[in-house]
């Protein structure tokens, strides 16, 4: 049973720096499995990385920053920019990553 961790857009400089940006709670989802985790995107598999990140983009309260989180692995540069894609996780702790178009037209 794969449990949706959230539905994402890659960005447009996913495929240059290898990073998915998620949300607090999926890293921190991520972050239990260790310092490395399987990650499927696609029919590949690559190891990923969270990423904590301080932020530099003023949205922050006045006073307090915050963060952005990334998943990192080479294998993101094969995401298609402002394409939807569903964040899995499944039972034996591995991370799929896959096309919510695909998911959704699928055969
Ligand atoms: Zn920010």
């Amino acid at each position: 049973m794969n449990a949706l961790l959230e539905i994402r857009a890659a960005s447009r400089k996913t495929p240059i720096d290898g990073r998915l940006e998620v949300s607090d709670a999926t890293a921190e989802r991520l972050s239990r499995l260790g310092e490395h985790f399987p990650l499927i995107v696609g029919h590949a598999l690559d190891g990923g990385t969270v990423q904590r990140m301080a932020c530099t983009c003023n949205k922050s309260p006045a006073g307090g920053g915050h963060a952005h989180n990334f998943i990192v692995a080479e294998i993101l540069k094969t995401m298609t920019p402002e394409d939807l894609y569903m964040i899995e996780l499944d039972a034996d702790g591995v991370v799929r990553v896959t096309s919510a178009h695909d998911a959704a037209t699928g055969p």
